[in-house]
């Protein structure tokens, strides 16, 4: 693939093809015509195959969060308890959007370690409404135990909210046989199309919930999503070039195959820790039992001793390469390098390549 001069390698936004940058440029239609209608059933039915669910679909305009927040805010009122697993920041975001609406019992891990699965039962025995889950936690390169998560979440009764923003697309997501109630995606991640969108599975049970509830958000209302869903519309006026961009990244996924675009994020992924290992870079998640893993997306790695993550990123940077340093507290200990979307081998050759030049 011909992408842009200079290496993206952050995790999200990511590269995009230029047929995705081509179709994005197509004179508007009308959202409420029948060309619109066509292509929204054709990025549903290929997102249904990456999420691995029989479950609604439906394409938001507004990034991860809103999503995240449609989830959250659709499902749970004031007097709901969410049970928030936190161990990087978008843990902490889905804890801090269930406070906007209702009460939450975190679980709050050091970023980066993994949870403990007698720990997480616990919270959903003193009681909850929904649970959150980030599969991926990009802020901290861990890959979150979803499966069993679900089955906690089964067990209690409670609601599986999860956050795949990073995994959908690039990793492999059982939406349906892991239970997932709500599982969400932004377009800029492993999808490789352009930042603005987001998507969200619903489940039946999830409908019940919003069934329940006295109100929902309004722009953000799931409900109305599925009204407008079922004529293949969205409710209000939706981002038309982005979803001319999605359709054809969307086509882009389905002519490589799931399996094989899992698989080549996994082998990226595995280069980047073989290389970190071999230049005594350590990992830094903190892995304490087997349903946790490193993430097949994003790298996150400790900054070696006597350099800062920053220091890092900025002479990657002057080398045409962008990858990302740590958020919030973990600016400057840690450095993140992003392997999805389209990214192949050779660009982790180069970068890795690049990196020992830099570490020096
Ligand atoms: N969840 C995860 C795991 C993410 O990596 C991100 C963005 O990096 C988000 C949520 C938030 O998505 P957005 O920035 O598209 O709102």
């Amino acid at each position: 693939m011909d992408l842009e001069d200079g290496l993206l390698m952050m995790p999200g936004p990511v590269p995009v093809a230029p047929r995705v940058l081509r179709a994005m440029s197509k004179p508007m239609i009308n959202h409420r015509g029948a060309e619109f209608s066509a292509m929204y059933d054709d990025c549903c039915e290929i997102l249904a195959d990456v999420f691995q669910t029989k479950n609604d679909i439906f394409i938001l305009s507004g990034s991860g969060t809103a999503a995240m927040e449609a989830a959250v805010g659709c499902t749970t009122g004031k007097d709901d308890v969410v049970v928030t697993l936190e161990n990087g920041k978008f843990g902490e975001r889905f804890k801090k959007i269930a406070l906007r609406y209702g009460k939450v019992n975190p679980l709050e891990n050091e970023w980066g370690s993994s949870f403990d699965l007698g720990e997480v039962e616990k919270k959903l025995e003193e009681g909850a409404k929904a649970i959150t889950l980030v599969h991926n936690e990009t802020s901290a390169g861990i890959q979150n135990p979803a499966k069993e998560i679900g089955k906690l979440a089964k067990k209690h009764d409670v609601l599986f909210i999860m956050d795949g923003v990073t995994t959908l697309g690039g990793d492999d997501v059982k939406v349906d046989e892991w239970g997932v109630d709500i599982a969400v995606v932004g377009s800029q991640k492993c999808l490789a199309a352009p930042p603005g969108l987001s998507m969200a599975s619903v489940s039946k049970r999830a409908f019940e919930a919003m069934d329940e509830k006295e109100s929902l958000p309004y722009y953000l209302d799931l409900k109305a999503y599925k009204k407008s869903g079922d004529k293949s519309q969205t409710p209000y006026t939706p981002a038309v070039p982005l979803f001319f961009g999605l359709q054809e990244a969307l086509h882009i996924v389905k002519e490589e195959g799931m399996d094989a675009r899992i698989k080549r994020h996994a082998t990226c992924a595995e280069a980047v820790r073989a290389a970190a290992n071999a230049m005594g870079i350590e990992m830094f998640p903190q892995l304490n039992d087997e349903f946790s893993h490193y993430s097949n997306t994003v790298t996150a790695m400790k900054a070696p001793e006597g350099v800062t993550g920053n220091d890092i990123k900025k002479d990657m940077m002057a080398r045409g390469i962008t990858i990302a340093g740590g958020q919030d507290h973990l600016s400057g200990k840690i450095f993140r390098i992003g392997s999805m979307g389209n990214v192949q081998p050779k660009d982790i050759i180069l970068t890795i390549q690049e990196l020992e030049v830099v570490l020096r």
